[in-house]
């Protein structure tokens, strides 16, 4: 009998105890709404900010409701017009380019190379094509690209940078975070990204007038003074009267679940490294798999793990996915047909208008990933990136011999 994983890909670890007693007294107080405070009292969501603000060494921090959230709102506090194009990776996940929809842009994708990041010279083409003032860049999965030379391409172009860090919150470019190399940075606090609240994000930015706007949107009122992360009080003298409220703020009691998942992030971000190594090592010179390459100045946050099967037709990475599932390992597959679940191609997001990216198509074709939860022991995750290579061989024994299978049974979520 060949062994068999018994985890599960979704479990999450339970919130630290110093998190749930925190959340308890909060909800004894009553003052759940960041506004609701005593006199003399700082809120739990201001404090958040405060030390978000100083892990990630930026001027200013917002914490909202969503990392979709703070996305819309950076793009509306640069000032975003209607239908003006904003370039965005063709490789991540449908809030990126729903946020730009959703601030009334229009999202214009750029090529994805063999290593996951954003193409450069694509990105370069459309920017002179497109006149994009602004790049909403996405670390999907935590790839990071060559920033040195990314914010070069941008500079050339004057296009601004709004980084998407959902999945390199903890991560560094060449020792500077992740997040702290363009105009502004969004953060999420979702179940399943690097620190738990349900939902939640954070917005930070060095530039106190766009801080000032974001704040305003986000549903301060005229109570933006208590917001100690946030610019100084003359910032909002016009910007107070000139923006939209539209209400997406963070609570307390996330926020009280949140200080203490903080504390601990980089040693969680160490455990994640663990993790990825473990499995990475297994597939490591495997025939017929790919793992993405990592450039030294990459200190990545590995809270997944993602590699190509560049062999493999559709049918057989069906036959390989097939033999995964019967030993309960469950890998996505970019290339499906259909979106189901979380992840999604760019082609179904159909509001984006017709775009071709036929390099990004052929990555995606290839792109197999999975999360990799904290619950997940050493020893799971080896036991798992043998599963993927013992599978892997196997399929390419039934190429050899004809043998092929047909698509798994179940469908992973
Ligand atoms: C999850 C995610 C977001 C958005 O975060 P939410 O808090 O769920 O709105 C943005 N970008 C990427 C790449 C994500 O995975």
């Amino acid at each position: 009998m060949k062994p068999v994983f018994h985890g599960s890909f979704t479990a999450q670890e339970p919130i630290p105890a110093d998190a749930i007693a925190r959340a308890v007294e909060v909800m004894q107080s009553g003052r759940l709404h960041r506004y609701n405070t005593v006199p003399g009292e700082t809120a739990e969501t201001a404090l958040l900010e405060l030390e978000f603000r100083d892990y990630i060494g930026a001027r200013y921090c917002l914490a909202v409701a969503s990392g979709g959230y703070a996305m819309v709102t950076a793009l509306r506090a640069v000032g975003l017009r209607h239908d003006e194009p904003v370039l965005t990776n063709a490789f991540t996940l449908s809030p990126v380019p729903g946020a730009i929809a959703g601030a009334g842009g229009w999202p214009v994708f750029v090529e994805t190379t063999e290593d996951l990041v954003i193409d450069l010279e694509d990105l370069a083409r459309k920017a002179a094509d497109t006149k994009a003032r602004i790049l909403l860049l996405s670390h999907m999965r935590g790839h990071i690209v060559d920033m040195d030379a990314l914010i070069a391409v941008c500079r050339a172009h004057g296009v601004s940078v709004i980084e998407d860090c959902a999945h390199t919150m903890g991560a560094a470019w060449n020792g500077t975070k992740s997040g702290r190399h363009g105009l502004a940075a969004c953060y999420s606090t979702q179940t399943y990204k690097h620190m738990n609240s349900g939902e939640g994000g954070f917005l930070v930015s060095d530039d106190a007038e766009l801080m000032a706007r974001a704040t305003i949107l986000s549903g301060s009122y005229m109570l933006y003074g208590r917001h100690p992360a946030g610019p100084p009080a003359e910032t909002y003298r016009d910007i107070r009267l000139d923006t939209p409220n539209c209400s997406g703020r963070m609570d307390n009691l996330r926020a009280a679940i949140l200080r203490p998942q903080l504390a601990v992030l980089d040693r969680n971000c160490a455990r994640w490294n663990e993790r990825y190594e473990a499995v990475a090592d297994e597939l490591r010179n495997v025939p017929g798999i790919r793992l993405p390459h990592r450039p030294a100045k990459e200190q990545f946050v590995a809270s997944s793990i993602q590699f190509l099967v560049p062999d493999f037709d559709a049918r057989a990475v069906q036959d390989f996915l097939a033999r995964c599932l019967d030993r309960n390992v469950e890998i996505k597959w970019f290339g499906a047909p259909e979106p189901f679940a979380f992840t999604s191609r760019y082609e179904s997001w159909r509001y984006a208008g017709e775009q071709r990216l036929p390099k990004t198509d052929r990555v995606l074709d290839q792109l197999c990933d999975m999360r990799l939860p904290l619950t997940f022991s050493l020893e799971d995750c080896r036991l798992i990136g043998s599963i993927i290579r013992e599978s892997a061989l196997e399929t390419r024994a039934a190429i050899a011999s004809g043998t092929l299978r047909g698509p798994p049974v179940k469908e992973v979520s």
